[in-house]
């Protein structure tokens, strides 16, 4: 009976696998390249090795992606896949291509107990942590579908979920996803958004290689943001920023704050000066993402002169911010809105 997964596995874990099954070292690297870099999907589509040996991994261990029950597609090219990770359980990740790059959003976790008040992830009930595996499935998925692509590829852990409370899993995926024997992504191009888990924070500062680090920050004061963000009760933003000022940051990097724009809550120009002084002292370039509306959250974007009023009172003030443009609204596959459930829409193909 077939129990393991490769998918998930690291190369330490195949070399075992080969020396179980009797085979020499160095096919475990032809496997980790074939799952990780080759992408491939059937132990039949390993031509590098001998017949018996493929018989024996098909008999022996699966190679297992995850079964995607539903894609859209936007008019912008963006791709929502919905991925079954257990039965009636779900993950959404996201394909968004650029013109210089690709980008793919990945989930961490089935929903979020973090209950964000402007995310429709945060409606759904907590779920589980998803496995390494889980989440390298994602990226794999996505990354097969852009086919034959010469862009760059940047991941963000940004789906569903809070990467730092997955800690050991995501840091797994991401060890699997940089691996130059792998998927081989520069870590510099591999991005983890927090909604500031103050000690993942504080431990992720203490890895020798680190992704890129997002915070979802969203309001400049207290009050706002222990409305917006439950955590906030837990870490306020003085810890949170805190937390940022200690983490290590490359020559050249800086920390992207996020800013979700939710109309008549945090979007006046005060707020923009507060925001102004709370990250001055720090490395910083500030995303501000006028809120994706959904009837579920029942909040408002602010009118777009607003956003850019916001956008300007920031520029004066010495900070770099920029309006990220929203991609794949028309099939809920926009900041905020992954819900992990299947809806059937205009646009929407079961399956792949
Ligand atoms: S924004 Fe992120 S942390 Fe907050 S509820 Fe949504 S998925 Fe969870």
């Amino acid at each position: 009976m077939k129990t393991r997964n490769v998918v998930g596995m690291d190369l330490g874990e195949m070399e075992a696998v080969a020396a179980a099954l009797g085979e020499p070292r160095y096919r475990a690297r032809q496997i980790y390249a074939g799952v990780y870099r080759h992408l491939r999907r059937s132990w039949d589509a390993f031509p590098d090795l001998p017949k018996a040996l493929r018989a024996r991994l098909g008999a022996e261990f699966s190679l297992a992606w995850l079964p995607v029950v539903e894609t859209a597609v936007s008019r912008d090219g963006t791709r929502r896949s919905l991925f079954e990770v257990s039965p009636g359980a779900h993950v959404e990740a996201v394909f968004i291509p650029e013109e210089k790059r690709d980008t793919l959003c990945i989930s961490t976790q089935v929903g979020c107990a973090l209950g964000c008040l402007f995310c429709v992830t945060g409606r759904q009930p907590p779920g589980r942590n998803l496995a390494a595996g889980e989440i390298v499935a994602q990226a794999l998925t996505l990354a097969a579908d852009r086919g034959p692509a010469s862009r760059r590829l940047n991941i963000v852990l940004m789906g569903m979920g809070e990467p730092l409370l997955n800690y050991d899993n995501v840091l797994r995926a991401f060890r699997l996803m940089t691996d130059p024997g792998g998927m081989a992504v520069s870590p510099r191009r591999i991005t983890l958004s927090t909604a500031g888990v103050v000690p993942g924070i504080d431990r992720l500062a203490r890895e020798p290689v680190r992704p890129n680090l997002a915070v979802s920050l969203n309001a400049a004061t207290d009050e706002v943001r222990d409305r917006l963000m439950p955590i906030n009760r837990t870490w306020n933003i003085a810890a949170l920023l805190e937390a940022c000022r200690r983490f290590p940051l490359a020559e050249r990097r800086r920390i992207t704050f996020e800013y979700v724009l939710v109309g008549g809550m945090n979007d006046s120009p005060d707020d923009a000066r507060r925001l102004a002084r709370l990250l001055s002292t720090l490395r910083h370039k500030v995303n501000l993402i006028p809120l994706n509306p959904d009837p579920s959250i029942g909040l408002e974007p602010p009118p777009p002169e607003r956003v850019l009023g916001f956008q300007q009172a920031l520029v004066d003030a010495g900070i770099t911010a920029s309006v990220r443009r929203a991609r794949g609204e028309d099939i809920a596959a926009a900041c905020g809105l992954l819900a992990g459930r299947a809806r059937g829409e205009a646009g929407v193909t079961p399956g792949r």
